[in-house]
């Protein structure tokens, strides 16, 4: 593997392993995003819109036991049924027991429409006759034909044509159950209408009563477009169907929005109640969530990324190092002067520049071990190099070339150069003590590269040259045959 090889693959490395990690990260802060969101969708129309009809149901309900209890009185009364019966004399008295009843259980009005007279008497007199072609009047009609005991009607109060109540119009019978009027009180959805507020203010959530047809019939004040019809095929569904589903629960979209939906069938007032809940509103919170945890997520990745470069970098110097140096000299090894030879080979080459190289052993080193022993040798031989190394250029290399021989790397140095250092280098480890009193010498071979020569050549040129000064007589330099 080249070095470029080597580099490039680090890169790769740690670019595969930040994607892997970044990649973990994301797909775990998105599965729980939907996960999240997912539930949220499901407690919204599972349980929160459900249960907020229900309250709205039950708050309607309460509202309207009363009056119907109250109307149901009324219309059994002995008092008002023989009044009737007898001939509707003295208008005060039906006035008075009205207006009793009506403040006596605080309703917004009591009235009765006598079906022999057509009158229709309030709590303050007799208000008008009732007729066949006013449609304001077409309730009572209405009610005198229906078969069941009462109606709940949602209507424009008669005594005061702007205000809208909910009327509980109960039949009044004689002693011989044929049909003599209509009773009943009436009552503004004053809670009703508080109620569809704070559930509009608190949660965000519209509130509103529909039609079958789909016409919005009652509303907050939040709630403006009271003219919106029902079209989504979610909606058209519900309305469209003969048989009354008693509730409903959908989501759709709406201008890209999606839209949460429960809808409570109240047959009081043949309506549905509905609630409707934006999804984005619950989910906003839950995107600033993910983007916090994206951001952290690349916070790390990144973090990773820097941390294990460096790591590696350091790592991979460090291997290099231990891989082409010598341990115990700290001189390059066989392996790393293998490389380094080739390269200053290939340097002097394209320079045109003169290489030479120094091949030394020292001097009877066996009798060494021998007499101190093999650790004491090692000491001996870093000794050699830290002498050899202190004689050197930086551009010059060490090299540990066999066990007590080292070769001198030497580039841009000619022969005659090259000489005088392997000379310098010679006295300096005479001159040295490396046991007390134990003095070392050295054999020297030196050669200048010769063009176009190979390295096993040209060191083996320099080792006949070694062998030469060992020939000689030994601690001595001698060139090697060019
Ligand atoms: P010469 O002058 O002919 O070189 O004699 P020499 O005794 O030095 O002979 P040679 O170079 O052939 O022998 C080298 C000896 O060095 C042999 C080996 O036991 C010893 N040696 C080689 N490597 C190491 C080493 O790493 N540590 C130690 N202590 N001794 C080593
Ligand atoms: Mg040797
Ligand atoms: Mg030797």
């Amino acid at each position: 593997m080249t070095f470029a090889s080597l580099i490039g693959s680090k890169y790769k490395f740690v670019a595969l392993v930040s994607l892997l990690i970044f990649a973990g990260f994301t797909a775990t802060s998105l599965t729980s995003y939907f996960v999240a969101h997912n539930s949220i969708a499901k407690q919204i129309t599972e349980s929160a819109l459900p249960l907020t009809s229900d309250n709205i149901y039950s708050e309607i309900q309460r509202d309207l036991m009363q009056p119907i209890f109250i109307s149901s009185l009324m219309a059994q009364d002995t008092f008002l049924r023989e009044w009737v019966i007898s001939g509707e004399m003295e208008t005060d008295k039906i006035t008075r027991y009205l207006a009793g009843i009506q403040e006596q259980y605080q309703t917004v009005t009591a009235f009765f429409v006598s079906n022999e007279s057509a009158n229709y008497y309030h709590s303050s007199g007799r208000l008008k006759a009732i007729n066949p072609d006013d449609k304001q009047d077409a309730w009572y009609f209405r009610v005198a034909q229906m078969s069941s005991e009462y109606e709940i009607n949602l209507d424009y109060d008669t005594a005061k044509p702007d205000r809208l109540v909910v009327f509980i119009n109960y039949k009044v019978f004689d002693f011989d159950e044929n049909f003599i009027g209509a009773t009943g009180v009436g009552l503004a959805l004053t809670k009703v209408k508080a109620l569809i507020e704070s559930y509009q203010n608190r949660f965000q959530r519209k509130v509103y009563f529909i039609d079958r047809a789909g016409k919005v019939t009652l509303r907050g004040e939040a709630y403006q477009d009271s003219t919106r019809l029902f079209t989504t095929p979610e909606y058209q569904a519900l309305l469209s169907s003969d048989s009354i589903t008693e509730q409903a629960a959908f989501s759709y979209s709406d201008d890209g929005n999606h839209v949460h939906v429960n809808a409570r069938y109240i047959p009081e007032f043949d309506w549905y109640v509905v609630i409707e809940q934006q999804d984005n509103q619950l989910t906003s919170s839950l995107v600033t969530s993910l983007i916090f945890n994206l951001a952290v997520s690349l916070i790390i990745t990144l973090v990773v990324l820097v941390v294990s470069y460096f790591l590696i970098t350091t790592f991979q110097t460090k291997l290099e190092y231990m891989a082409t140096v010598d341990k115990l000299s700290g001189a390059y090894n066989r392996h790393g002067s293998d490389i380094l030879f080739k390269q200053c080979i290939n340097f002097a080459k394209r320079k045109n520049t003169a290489l030479s190289a120094i091949l030394l052993d020292i001097d009877y080193f066996k009798k060494i071990n021998d007499k101190h022993g093999h650790l004491v040798g090692d000491k001996a031989i870093k000794q050699v190099a830290d002498v050899v190394k202190s004689q050197l250029r930086n551009s010059d290399a060490l090299c540990r070339w066999g066990g007590e021989e080292f070769l001198i790397i030497l580039p841009e140095c000619d022969l005659d150069s090259a000489r005088q250092l392997a000379e310098k280098i010679r006295a300096e480890l005479t001159k040295t003590a490396f046991l007390k009193d134990d003095f070392l010498s050295a054999s020297f071979g030196v050669g200048s590269h010769i063009d176009g020569e190979t390295e096993a050549e040209w060191v083996n040129r320099l080792d006949l040259a070694l062998y030469q000064a060992k020939h000689k007589g030994r601690n001595r330099v001698e060139l090697a045959n060019s």
